[in-house]
């Protein structure tokens, strides 16, 4: 059985990363301090605030009006690497359900391809480069996978977030090859990636939100 996600159902699980990631301020603050130049929080956190405002507004739209709203939000407001990657990324999860008034979990496992697939093009980066992709590849390898096999939903969200969890997690001994940790001569061993951690905080929330609310 699949699921049906509509923009009302996008924008309430907006909501819940916009409070996740507003109560992670210092944590993730303090993570791109270490290895970075200390603002990925409050980049992606301004983002968040700004879809929440435009929240009402997106709820009239279509699902695909709406990735492309989120896309043109988080490039012309955030700043820093986080502002163009997400504003591609989310330009091209548009583009791949172009037309749709909602999406189920077949378009959702393209969506989040079609997003990854354009960080690594316009970063320039890889899975194993210490970035935000660390987390959001495995989840679409195990979401694609679990697809392909007929697994039941519920389970296929909960091996969707265990690999985003487990893949933030794998950056701590990576060695950085983009971004900013990339400059230090410890290349960021030792450090978790901030971007990925906020990656794995996204995807969960989405996790969470389908198992709770659609299935
Ligand atoms: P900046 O690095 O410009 O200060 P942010 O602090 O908002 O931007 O975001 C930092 C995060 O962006 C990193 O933790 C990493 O996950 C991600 N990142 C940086 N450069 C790249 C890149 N070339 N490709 C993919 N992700 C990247
Ligand atoms: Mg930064």
């Amino acid at each position: 059985m699949s699921f049906v996600i509509n923009s009302g159902n996008y924008i309430d699980y907006i909501e819940r990363v916009a409070e996740k990631i507003s109560k992670s301020g210092s944590y993730i603050s303090s993570l791109d301090a270490a290895t970075g130049d200390g603002d990925h929080w409050v980049n992606i956190n301004l983002g968040f605030e700004h879809l929440v405002a435009a929240g009402p507004r997106m709820r009239q739209l279509s699902i695909y009006d709406v990735f492309r709203q989120i896309g043109v939000i988080m490039m012309s407001k955030v700043g820093g690497s986080s502002g163009i990657l997400y504003g591609g990324a989310y330009l091209a999860a548009g583009k791949s359900v172009e037309g749709k008034n909602e999406i189920n979990d077949e378009d959702l496992c393209l969506a989040m391809e079609a997003m990854v697939n354009d960080m690594m093009t316009r970063g320039n980066a890889k899975p194993g480069y210490k970035t935000m992709i660390d987390s959001l590849y495995p989840a679409v390898v195990t979401f694609k996978k679990a697809i392909a096999a007929g697994t039941e939903n519920r389970v296929t969200m909960e091996a969707v977030k265990r690999a985003a969890v487990k893949g933030a997690e794998a950056t701590r001994t990576m060695e950085a090859v983009k971004g900013r940790a990339s400059y230090r001569t410890d290349k960021g061993v030792g450090f978790l990636d901030p971007g990925a951690v906020t990656m794995s905080y996204q995807i969960e929330c989405l996790c969470d939100y389908i198992c709770d609310v659609l299935l």
